[in-house]
């Protein structure tokens, strides 16, 4: 089989540190370009300075992995799938949820895979955590997912930006874990969302949420950590405590501790290529749905301006 012909589009921090070693190192892909707008490309492949010049002027590419911000998304990924051309949508896959519908739609109607990958679903510690806990009955989960934004989003101007989420842009990731071990649907009840007076998103979030047996589901997030960063989920069953750490990748169960290689990225390639070659779309949105009702249903609190 020949492989996938792949443009990277958006040749920015995640793009670098994980798709293009993750193509590198998937032979069902080959790298045929990248986009960016300001980022010279790499040696040997062919550039552009964007989607619209690289469809017109070729190479010829059967996927895209568009690793943008999430507010230019919408229109990148209807511009390639009109082509028929495969879209990978980085986390969140859009700015609205109203978006990714109508990507959704249209993949169907032109017969392209469109993907939404949630990078912390393959974490190591997620598979296993999701099978433990269908045989469990869940009493109360605690979030806390803190880190300093300093370190981890110098400079992303777009992240303060409507659309661009503030710390629900890490948060997301702890929901894309949530919504995927829990064994039942849950729902927000409260949520304070705590915003720098000079930024149109949040630092901070405090959310409450229950799932449908009653279950208690409690979410701090935080981006004004410093020192030790935190980001662990911990699920309080009927056997005992669950405790996912790093993001996902350390599981704790009573029966001992399981440490793994990262392998995020590797899996979301893998899928996508399973995807393609099978003629199906997986388009999850439930993660951001969920923020999008903490930004429907949480009360504001103004604090103190943030600057870089
Ligand atoms: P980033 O470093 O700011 O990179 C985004 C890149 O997108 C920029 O380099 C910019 O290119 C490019 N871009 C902007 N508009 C474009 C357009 N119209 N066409 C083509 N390229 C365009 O951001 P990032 O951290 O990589 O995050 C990007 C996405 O990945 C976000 O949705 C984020 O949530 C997700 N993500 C990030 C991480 C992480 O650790 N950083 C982890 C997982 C997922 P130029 O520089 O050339 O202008």
């Amino acid at each position: 089989m020949d492989p996938i012909r792949i443009a990277v589009v958006g040749m920015g921090k995640i793009a670098r540190d994980q798709h293009l070693p993750a193509i590198a190192g998937n032979g069902a892909f080959s790298l045929a370009a990248t986009v960016s707008p300001h980022d010279p490309g790499m040696a040997g492949i062919p550039h552009h300075r964007g989607l619209e010049a690289l469809l017109e002027e070729g190479p010829a590419v059967d996927a895209v992995a568009l690793c943008t911000p999430p507010q230019v998304r919408y229109d990148l990924a209807a511009m390639a799938l009109k082509r028929g051309i495969h879209v990978f949508l980085e986390k969140p896959p859009g700015a609205t949820l109203a978006e990714v519908a109508a990507l959704s739609a249209r993949a169907d109607k032109v017969g392209a895979t469109l993907f939404a990958g949630w990078h912390s679903r393959f974490a190591a510690g997620v598979a296993p955590a999701r099978a433990w806990l269908a045989e469990r009955t869940v009493e109360r989960v605690s979030v806390v997912w803190r880190e300093d934004v300093r370190v981890w989003h110098p400079g992303q101007a777009w992240i303060w930006e409507p659309g661009g989420l503030g710390v629900f842009d890490p948060g997301i990731n702890a929901l894309s874990i949530i919504t995927h071990i829990l064994p039942r649907p849950f729902f927000l009840k409260s949520a304070t969302l705590v915003l720098p007076e000079n930024r149109a998103a949040p630092i901070a979030a405090d959310l409450e949420f229950r799932d449908t047996a009653g279950a208690p589901i409690s979410m701090d997030l935080d981006w004004r950590q410093t020192g030790p960063q935190s980001w662990d989920i911990i699920v309080e069953t009927d056997a005992g405590t669950l405790k996912l750490s790093n993001g996902g990748a350390v599981l704790s169960i009573p029966s001992g501790t399981e440490h793994s290689e990262d392998h995020e990225y590797s899996g979301l390639y893998g899928r996508f290529a399973t995807l393609i070659r099978g003629g199906r779309s997986d388009v999850d949105t439930d993660p951001l749905r969920l923020v999008a009702d903490a930004f429907l249903r949480g009360r504001r609190e103004i604090t103190e301006p943030f600057h870089d």
